[in-house]
């Protein structure tokens, strides 16, 4: 088969690659239906994470089960199912307490290149949620975003306790940002501000349920944050960009008592240990247990009652993926998926 697989700095290419076979009797082999390109695999595209070597890109992902191992129990083959981008056994006692991508028995799918037509993924049955049946094509979007960015803004706005009665804040207004807007809405939030200067990603934010466009960044944006909640900061903040200043930005406008669920994977984030002591408020992130709420997720999207793949702004056969990187490093497209021939 051919995936995508990265050289270099802006340089990745479609490819030969091995065919994926089971090597753990608990895998499965899918043949994927949709994939695309995350936010997060712009970092080494853009060489800020450097690639010693050339790389397999990718691990969102949905499709059909070919073949399972000897001791995959639940997981069949003909299902449609969707992953996490971390494998997890979800037995281990951190699964349990809800934490799937941090199982002690965690392996992250990016590591086995999920852009490509088929995809080797261990722990198939901790892992993998099948769908009620085979979806119509036009749920495959949506399905697809569950298994990275609709579960990693569900987990921020979780994590940023929103709730009936909050301002939600939304730092970022990329994929996992503007769902973070979606998912906070879906939970009832009263008020929900996502920070955005991008026309597009402004007009997506409403259409998803954000009720205030903030465009002013740093310390602009958090004094506008003030002065729409009497001075004393959001209730509930995501951040889901990563860098120093959208921490801080984050942090800053929330109430003391507030939350902040952080989701862009950190890059040169150091924060002042006196301010943070200060500023009173509840910080939870990392990389979102996806796992956790798939059988919700999947669930809100096969009843329609949510709509997350209207973030795919872009669709390219898998064939293109060089292309699909390009526009989203160059900020034409939101989010870019891909279909495997
Ligand atoms: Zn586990």
């Amino acid at each position: 088969m051919n995936g995508a697989v990265l050289y270099g700095p802006r340089d990745i290419r479609f490819v030969e690659r091995q065919d994926p076979t089971i090597v753990e009797s608990t895998d499965a082999i899918i043949r994927t239906s949709a994939v695309c390109v995350c936010g997060s695999d712009l970092w080494p595209y853009r060489g800020v994470d450097p690639i010693t070597r050339p790389t397999p890109m990718g691990h969102e992902y949905c499709g059909i089960v070919e073949e399972v191992g000897s001791d995959v129990r639940i997981v069949k083959p003909g299902q449609f199912v969707v992953g996490s981008f971390f494998a997890s056994d979800n037995t281990c006692p951190i699964c349990r307490a809800g934490y799937q991508s941090r199982c002690v028995n965690a392996e992250p799918i990016g590591a086995l290149g999920a852009q490509a037509p088929f995809l080797r993924v261990p722990h198939a049955d901790g892992t993998l949620v099948a769908t009620p049946d085979i979806p119509p094509d036009d749920l495959i979007p949506s399905l697809l975003a569950a298994s990275d960015v609709l579960g990693t803004g569900w987990f921020a706005a979780d994590a940023a306790a929103a709730g009936p009665g909050k301002t939600v804040v939304i730092v970022g207004d990329g994929a996992v940002g503007l769902l973070g807007v979606l998912s906070a809405k879906q939970m009832g939030a009263e008020r929900i501000v996502a920070m955005s200067r991008h026309e597009e990603r402004q007009r997506l934010a409403r259409e998803f349920g954000a009720t205030d466009i903030v465009t002013e960044r740093g310390d602009e944006g958090v004094a506008r944050i003030k002065d729409m909640t009497d001075g004393l900061g959001a209730h509930s903040v995501v951040e889901a960009v990563g860098t120093q200043e959208s921490m801080l930005q984050a942090i800053r406008s929330t109430r003391p008592g507030g939350h902040v669920g952080f989701v862009g994977v950190t890059h040169g984030v150091a924060l002042p240990g006196l301010e943070l002591f200060y500023a009173e408020v509840h910080l939870l992130g990392g990389p979102a247990p996806v796992r956790r709420y798939l059988p919700e997720l999947i669930d809100l999207i096969w009843n329609r009652t949510i709509d997350p793949g209207k973030v795919f702004d872009q669709t390219l056969p898998l064939e293109q993926v060089a292309e699909g990187y390009r526009a989203m490093d160059e900020r034409r497209a939101i989010k870019t998926l891909l279909v495997p021939a």
